[in-house]
């Protein structure tokens, strides 16, 4: 179980009032969820004080901390809407509540959509610290999946793996993203997890024995280069990136380098060269695996030197090297930069952008499956906010910036094929029918939304389904001009009435 104390002391320097705050949070939660239990039979309250747990490990301060521990207090404990705002505030409200929408969209099951439904996830959830519940949220649940009923594990395991995992990493959470995929692999794909796990077992067993010679006559090299605040890891390739590596390979394990790397860790961007210079004096690098993603750090920011060696005994390693600043990024990637406590900072233009790189289709090109519908070109909403981006020098914080820039703007709603249509806030069902097609909107006599029928002027809101339903001879009528928000929508209707007057 864990307990307020591990909770506070994963948090850096919290003030009196964030540790009240949290007791304070740590103690609602125990009540309102009082004599429920998980399905494992544990006490349901421990599965909320696990999920702030790991809000914590990943950074979060205080506040996202303790809508974390209150994340199901009214869901699916005795909590009311009115409790946790007297108690605890508005902010806080906002992301509890933010959590149980996120949680009310569904995977559908089917791969078209994956890409439309990743979309709607990132715009539901209209800040990041309610992803980021809802990804620790998950994390827990996918820890404690064994529990769950057969029939829902692969549902949930799936919807990990298709939407989650790959919001994470685009994120550039790749610490969660690779936890999440390698929880969900087995259940998913229960023949190929085997068969990947006793490959990689075998493969690093001899490799791993390689390395250790490897890294102790690195480090002699190093120290004689004068190197000596230097820190190394292994880095095990997570099973379910091997397994999509080893699809795109042949299934051939022998032309995969980096199922285990290492990782040297030095003070400075400087050190990071020197220790490439150190390495490629002394062992034979593989042609064409040099890379410097620092200089050019990937499109989602990925930065770190790689190159791979040939280290004898035909051993061959792949070597990332960073500094400590580098690494976190690139485990914690957005996770990263959300700091309540700092005021303004270098970090924050990067962050934003890079999350909107993370929001391009196929930005990376690797590890992504490319399905037809996220290529081509970039969605109009992402432009707009670049180009807000570019022009504005506000000094609100990170956090706000996304908030009312983007997410309060723009709605996400389904067409009954699944297809992501994004309109501005307030569109109505003539917007929406003008986005799929002129004639949709032209020919356009009613509108359902979510299955009932609803009038023109209506108000979509996101994750509605729209259906228009059109008659061949329907016109569109001048009302429609007060009822479109989009000007592609009145473009369209005031020529259509412009050619029945010239045409009287
Ligand atoms: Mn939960």
């Amino acid at each position: 179980m864990v307990e307020l104390k591990d909770i506070k002391g994963l948090i850096t320097s919290p003030t009196a009032a964030d540790n009240e705050l949290l007791e304070s949070a740590y103690n609602f939660a125990e009540m309102a969820h009082g004599g429920q239990k998980r399905l494992s039979g544990e006490n349901y309250f421990s599965h909320a004080a696990e999920t702030a747990k790991i809000l914590a490990e990943y950074g979060m301060g205080a506040t996202t901390v303790t809508a974390g521990i209150l994340h199901d207090t009214i869901e699916d404990g005795r909590a009311t809407v009115e409790e946790i705002k007297e108690k605890f505030g508005e902010e806080i409200l906002f992301l509890v509540e933010g959590v149980t929408k996120l949680g009310k969209i569904k995977y559908h099951g089917a791969d078209r959509y994956n890409e439309s439904l990743r979309k709607l996830f990132v715009a539901v959830s209209q800040d990041i610290r309610v992803l980021m519940i809802k990804f620790a949220d998950r994390l827990h649940n996918m820890r404690t999946l064994e529990h769950v009923p057969e029939e829902k594990r692969e549902r949930i395991a799936r919807e990990t793996l298709e939407i989650y995992a790959p919001v994470a990493y685009r994120l550039g959470i790749r610490k969660l993203s690779r936890e999440l995929e390698d929880l969900a692999f087995p259940y998913v794909y229960p023949k190929e997890y085997g068969e990947v796990l006793s490959l990689a077992k075998h493969k690093q067993k001899i490799l791993r024995e390689g390395l250790e010679k490897f890294l102790k006559s690195l480090k002699k090299e190093l120290g004689k280069a004068g190197i000596t605040k230097v820190r190394s890891e292994y880095r095990v390739k997570g099973l379910y990136s091997l397994y999509k590596k080893l699809l795109a390979r042949d299934k051939n394990i022998e032309k995969i380098y980096d199922t285990l790397a290492v990782r040297i860790i030095v003070p400075t961007i400087p050190d990071c060269y020197r220790v490439l210079g150190v390495i490629h004096g002394t062992w034979r690098p593989l042609p064409r695996r040099i890379k410097d993603y620092i200089a050019f750090p990937k499109p989602n920011g990925y930065q770190s030197l790689h190159t791979t060696v040939f280290v004898g005994d035909g051993n061959i390693v792949e070597v990332q090297i960073r500094t400590e600043e580098i690494h976190r990024n690139s485990e914690y990637g957005i996770a990263s930069h959300i700091s309540y406590k700092e005021t303004g900072g270098k970090n924050r233009a990067t962050a934003v952008f890079n999350w909107i790189w993370s929001l391009l289709p196929n930005r990376e090109g690797e590890n992504e499956g490319v399905s037809p519908s996220s290529s081509g070109d970039v969605p109009q909403w992402i432009k707009e906010l670049v180009e807000h981006h570019e022009t504005s020098n506000s000094k609100s914080s990170l956090n706000e910036d996304l908030r009312s820039d983007f997410f309060h703007n723009r709605i996400f709603v389904f067409t009954p094929n699944g297809d992501v249509i994004d309109l501005p806030k307030d569109s109505s069902p003539v917007d929406f029918a003008y986005s799929i097609h002129s004639e949709v909107g032209n020919k356009m006599v009613g509108a359902k939304v979510n299955g009932k029928l609803v009038s023109l002027n209506s108000k979509l809101q996101n994750g509605d389904i729209v259906e228009i339903s059109t008659k061949k001879n329907a016109k569109p009528s001048t009302k429609w001009l007060d009822y479109a928000k989009t000007t592609i929508a009145k473009k369209h209707i005031r020529s259509v009435i412009q050619r029945q007057k010239d045409s009287v």
